[in-house]
């Protein structure tokens, strides 16, 4: 049986060897990328995965990333556009 990635859409070939991989059908390389986007989403929002409020803002942002939840735009994945994320200060 084989499972496309939710993310680019590709034939899974390399199963993920993370025991939260198995949630999302990601390929490697899409799943490597959502750990990146997800330290970034931790940096920018302060997120404590200590507290479960925050593991849970992480986890929405987990299935924004692999197309399985809709409406979230607070951050987007811009990287090579840093200079956008200069704009909010409290
Ligand atoms: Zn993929």
């Amino acid at each position: 049986m084989s499972k496309t990635c939710a993310k680019c859409g590709k034939i899974i070939e390399e199963i993920v060897d993370d025991p939260v991989a198995d949630k999302y059908p990601a390929c490697a390389a899409c799943w490597k990328e959502w750990t990146t986007y997800a330290v970034m989403v931790m940096n920018e929002m302060r997120l404590d995965m200590s507290l479960p409020e925050h593991r849970k803002v992480l986890r929405k942002y987990e299935r924004a990333f692999f197309g399985l939840e809709k409406g979230i735009g607070e951050i987007e994945k811009k990287p090579d556009n840093p200079e956008s994320h200069h704009g909010h200060h409290h």
